[in-house]
């Protein structure tokens, strides 16, 4: 099967018509969040390591699951002393209220799981505006729903069908806003039905 990247699984849980746009309609555009995203990871995205007190950090570190059909790369994977790998996730601003950002570290962890045999209990968001490292357990429920989020999106690309526009809290900041027109939605049913005359 073919790979899904991790970051299309993001934003998938953010919202599946956001994905589909991305990945069946091949929609990419840039608003002021993506650009600045950009310049968060520009600072992991050069491949390479460093050891600091201890743990040595992987960055850019390439991932993939050939079970779930993903691949993509970790930003840092901290390998600690006792040698457990612990992914960590840079994203732009504070805390969201979405679970999208726990879905994509949890599927990193999936990878590395895969990769290299151990477990990995955890991993953090690290959150830029407000540079603060937000701790993720891969519970069992978590690792469940991502799995589940994963073949719900494999299936709906396989499908080629892409969802129909919702307005809802998450198009507040979505890059895809300009084109997706959710505020359209409800106008565009209605006049479907209209009598013409
Ligand atoms: S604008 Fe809203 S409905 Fe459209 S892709 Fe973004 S989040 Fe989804």
């Amino acid at each position: 099967m073919d790979p899904v990247p991790l970051s299309l699984l993001n934003d998938f849980v953010y919202c599946p018509r956001r994905a589909a746009l991305k990945a069946i309609e091949g929609v990419r555009s840039g608003n002021v969040h993506t650009v600045r995203g950009d310049i968060v990871h520009e600072h992991t995205d050069l491949a390479g390591y460093e050891v600091v007190r201890g743990a040595k950090l992987l960055r850019a570190l390439p991932v993939c699951s050939a079970r779930l059909g993903l691949n993509g790369k970790c930003d840092i994977v901290e390998q600690r002393p006792d040698g457990t790998l612990y992914p960590v996730e840079f994203k732009l601003g504070k805390r969201r209220r979405w679970d999208n950002d726990d879905a994509q570290l949890c599927a990193q962890a999936l990878c590395l799981e895969e990769m290299f045999g151990g477990a990995v209990p955890g991993g953090a968001v690290f959150h830029a505006d407000s540079k603060r490292r937000r701790e993720v357990e891969f519970t069992q429920g978590l690792r469940t729903s991502t799995e589940a989020a994963i073949w719900e999106l494999r299936r709906m690309i396989g499908s080629g069908e892409v969802p129909a526009a919702v307005m809802k809290p998450q198009c507040d900041g979505c890059s895809l806003r300009e084109i997706c027109l959710p505020e359209m939605a409800g106008a565009r049913a209605a006049r479907l039905f209209e009598v013409s005359g």
